[in-house]
């Protein structure tokens, strides 16, 4: 880009296994803004999962880092996984921020129904001082920006994939299969730690 700053994009997510929904939009937003890399960050503790069981974080972030290691432009970020407490997008931001340094830009990418709440995180404002947002559409969601302050937010449309985290253990507590829906080595993964068998 013509200032030179390097453009960062972020995928935040409980990845309860990650599936090709998230992966999908990561690479089409990073091909339709231009972005050098995209750092998928597994929550810690999700605040807003606090009464759902959630998987191990490590298990979360061992899933992430398999399904995204062929693409040179995937990173995985620990970031959220190693701070205590529960996990809130303007401390990822903040940490993200410190590591790239002021010349980078920042951009958080959030599926249609993460965005439509995204007005009950903490801090919003900040949020948006230190990311631009954008969001994608999700099948089942309506993708809409109107609570949302002016150039804060972009959105973007990216292939339809009916592919939640919450069907995929769904169908493995339930026998039935995953693949497809998720990438090969993440399959493995779960049948290896015996994720989801209720
Ligand atoms: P769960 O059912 O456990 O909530 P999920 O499939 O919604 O899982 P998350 O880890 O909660 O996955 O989502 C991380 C981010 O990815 C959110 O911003 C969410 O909106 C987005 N996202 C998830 N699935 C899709 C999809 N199929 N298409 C577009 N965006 C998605
Ligand atoms: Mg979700």
């Amino acid at each position: 880009m013509a200032d030179g700053a390097r453009r960062i994009g972020i995928m935040g997510g409980t990845f309860d296994p990650i599936h090709h929904g998230h992966l999908v939009a990561a690479s089409e937003v990073a091909d339709r803004f231009g972005l050098d890399e995209v750092v998928f960050v597994p929550t810690g503790q999700p605040w807003q999962k606090e009464d759902v069981p959630v998987s191990p974080a490590e298990d979360r972030y061992l899933m992430t880092v398999v399904a995204t290691a062929s693409n040179p432009r995937f990173q995985v970020s620990r970031a959220d996984v190693d701070r205590d407490g529960p996990t809130y997008t303007v401390d990822t931001l903040r940490d993200l921020r410190a590591e790239y340094g002021p010349d980078t830009r920042l951009f958080f990418i959030t599926g249609a129904d993460a965005l439509d709440k995204i007005l009950s995180w903490k801090d919003t404002d900040q949020m948006f001082e230190l990311a631009h947002f954008i969001g994608v559409t999700r099948p089942g969601f309506e993708l809409s920006a109107a609570h949302l302050p002016d150039d804060a937010v972009s959105l973007v449309r990216v292939p339809a994939m009916a592919i939640s985290s919450t069907d995929c253990r769904a169908r493995v507590a339930a026998g039935k299969p995953v693949w497809y829906l998720v990438p090969d080595g993440v399959v493995q993964y779960i049948a290896k730690r015996r994720l989801y068998q209720t």
